[in-house]
């Protein structure tokens, strides 16, 4: 006999699995944090929490989009799932082409629809669209992409939630300039740009932030780098820094230097 305790079983633990709040999966695209080096992180940040209240308050604007743009690797997927995390919203999803690799365009076109036929189930959703040129299967050498998704991508940009409920998107690219050929950027109604790290200001920021060396070692790094001029997204640079981080205390700074100059194009 089925009783009211196996419904709530179920609705604890099985239903879920569709109408999830993925918190577990938000995690791995924010696995190093969210490290405050400067003013436009702050911003991004706070740029997302208006856009959170504007889609959960107003009743005007059932449908909230807009695109976090930057160079490869400047943290635009961690901000995405972070926000999304900041809205706390019942119903969350992250449509990437790490959850489809293998399908064939039809298979990704549906997998991406079932997403959103489940947010509009929800009272409140959002959705994340990371790494738009890769969803649409976009290749510089051709160039190609997939016409299909892209359609099936601007129907669901322009298509409001049912009544009485609320849908934010958030997109995110390392391609503005092709997305602008397609026509999908003025889709989105607000662009919020993600910036690389481009001075020493910064990079000492993120070097304290995550107590990568020794006092000693900070200082010598900002003689080095001050006045100068780099550019590096965070997601690198982590990688540099943890590289660096494993030799010998007193060549750690030369050596992340060389890299610097080598990847960051940091002045010698
Ligand atoms: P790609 O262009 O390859 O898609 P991306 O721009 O999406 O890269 P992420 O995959 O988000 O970059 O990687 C950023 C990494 O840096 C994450 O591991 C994140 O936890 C970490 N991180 C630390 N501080 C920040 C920050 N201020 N903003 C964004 N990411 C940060
Ligand atoms: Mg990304």
């Amino acid at each position: 006999k089925v009783c009211r305790a196996d419904f709530m079983h179920a609705l604890k633990y099985d239903i879920k699995a569709a109408f999830s709040n993925s918190k577990e999966e938000f995690k791995k695209y924010v696995s190093n944090g969210i490290i405050k080096w400067g003013v436009p992180v702050n911003r991004v940040l706070e740029d997302g929490d208006m856009l959170i209240a504007l889609a959960r308050s107003s009743d005007r604007t059932p449908l909230v989009t807009f695109l976090l743009e930057g160079s490869v690797g400047t943290g635009k997927t961690a901000l995405a799932a972070q926000i999304a995390k900041n809205a706390d919203f019942p119903f969350v999803k992250i449509c990437s082409t790490g959850n489809m690799i293998g399908f064939h365009e039809a298979a990704k076109c549906q997998s991406i629809k079932k997403i959103f036929d489940d947010a509009y189930k929800s009272p409140l959703s959002c959705v994340i669209l990371d790494d738009i040129e890769r969803l649409l299967d976009f290749v510089p050498i051709g160039p190609r992409f997939s016409n299909l998704i892209l359609q099936a991508l601007l129907a669901l940009l322009k298509t409001s939630p049912p009544d009485g409920h609320k849908l934010l998107i958030i997109g995110t690219t390392s391609r503005k300039d092709v997305l602008q050929e397609m026509e999908i950027l003025n889709v989105f109604h607000t662009l919020v740009h993600v910036s690389s790290i481009t001075s020493s200001e910064h990079l000492i920021n993120v070097v304290k932030n995550i107590d990568a060396f020794s006092s000693n070692e900070v200082e010598q790094l900002k003689k080095k780098t001050n006045g100068k001029s780099l550019c590096i997204g965070i997601k690198k640079l982590l990688v540099q820094i943890e590289l660096v981080r494993q030799m010998e205390e007193n060549q750690r700074i030369v050596k992340f230097l060389c890299l610097l100059e080598e990847e960051a194009s940091l002045e010698p």
